[in-house]
């Protein structure tokens, strides 16, 4: 196996056009297109290429943890934007009301990690007004945009702009990891103007050459082969979402709201304890259970958790949970072979 071309084999990118006319209903040429190392790189590369030191880049509340770590190592600034009424759904006036002259991006990931929730169209449709009207870019994260529940369907975000995919604003990143689990590929990409794209293949030139073309391979039969395994997956995850709710509602003091795709949920402990740190690495010691500290995603009180998993791993873990929480749990249960005792109140 050789190098192969910078910004992906071209088997690859015509397959990357061929899904953006399918599932964006946007014509584009395979120079808007780049393969990168995975969407985090594609998303590295992206900021690598427009931010300059102290340019503010727009990060809304929940945030995947990546945003204001790769912001801050470009020296440009994160402003977060929390939504006041405590949802996971910020409205236009408070991001418009975080645009300065040093504004250079909005990153917008909706299905939402951590918080699964999925954007009203509308919203979308004012963010990519507000981002043309303020001449800034919008970076769509649509790494989960096909694990959506309850048979919703999302207007592509192509659909609220008129302009051109070489004037657009817009720039849509996407990848394999979420739709078809497959992560370890590593293969993610970014559709948007040649100029950009050009930029972003002369910094993978001088940084990774080339992904991997046996990856590129597995990634162009992965998105052109039979895609049932898509449904199957948005079905598991949904029957997983419905029970991990439904046990989380049961117990006092956690509030939590229903998410609407992805894979995670992100309810409010902070009745139980307010500190997610602190109830995280409780969980993990005493209830043998990863949760993700709050804290982390700009939501301080709150855990995230992934539902993912098979059924029988999820039901266990959320058995755990609820057991290490409630105080009238029994003393004793059987975590695979392990005895855990309980010694707390
Ligand atoms: N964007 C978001 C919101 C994610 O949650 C993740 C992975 O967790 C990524 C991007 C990165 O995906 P990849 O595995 O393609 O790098």
């Amino acid at each position: 196996m050789k190098y192969a071309p910078t910004d992906g084999i071209p088997s690859l990118k015509k397959a990357i056009v061929q899904y953006t006319e399918k599932n964006y209903g946007k014509v584009i040429d395979p120079a808007n297109v780049i393969v990168s190392d995975g969407a985090k790189h594609s998303l590295f590369n992206l900021l690598y290429a427009l931010i300059n030191p102290g340019d503010q880049v727009i990060i809304l509340a929940p945030y995947w943890v990546s945003y204001p770590e790769m912001v801050r190592m470009m020296n440009g600034v994160p402003v977060i934007v929390t939504p006041a009424n405590k949802s996971f759904y910020p409205t236009i006036s408070e991001i418009e009301k975080a645009i300065t002259s040093s504004t250079r991006a909005i990153i917008v990931n909706s299905p939402n990690n951590p918080s699964g929730a999925v954007f009203p169209d509308e919203l979308v449709e004012k963010i990519v007004d507000l981002c043309e009207k303020k001449n800034i870019y919008l970076f769509m994260d649509d790494i989960y945009h096909k694990l959506i529940f309850d048979g919703r369907k999302i207007a592509p975000v192509y659909n609220f702009t008129k302009k051109d995919i070489e004037s657009t604003n817009i720039v849509v990143i996407n990848g394999l990891s979420k739709m078809y689990g497959m992560t370890g590929f590593r293969i993610g990409w970014i559709v948007g103007n040649r100029k950009l794209v050009q930029v972003i293949k002369n910094i993978q030139s001088q940084s990774t050459t080339c992904n991997s073309p046996v990856c590129q391979v597995a990634a162009e039969g992965a998105l052109t082969g039979d895609q049932s395994c898509v449904d199957e997956l948005v079905k598991t995850i949904q029957t997983n979402r419905d029970m991990v709710i439904k046990e989380l509602q049961s117990i006092p003091g956690v509030k939590v709201a229903m998410p609407e795709g992805a894979f995670y949920c992100l309810p409010d402990f902070s009745a139980l304890n307010k500190d997610s740190m602190v109830l995280a690495e409780f969980l993990l010691k005493k209830a043998l259970v990863v949760t993700v500290p709050g804290k982390d995603f700009g939501a301080e009180g709150h855990l995230r958790i992934s539902y993912a998993g098979g059924a029988d791993e999820v039901a266990d873990g959320m058995t755990r949970i609820k057991w290490a929480l409630d105080p009238n749990s029994p003393r004793e249960i059987q975590i695979g072979n392990r005895k855990v005792v309980r010694d707390w109140q």
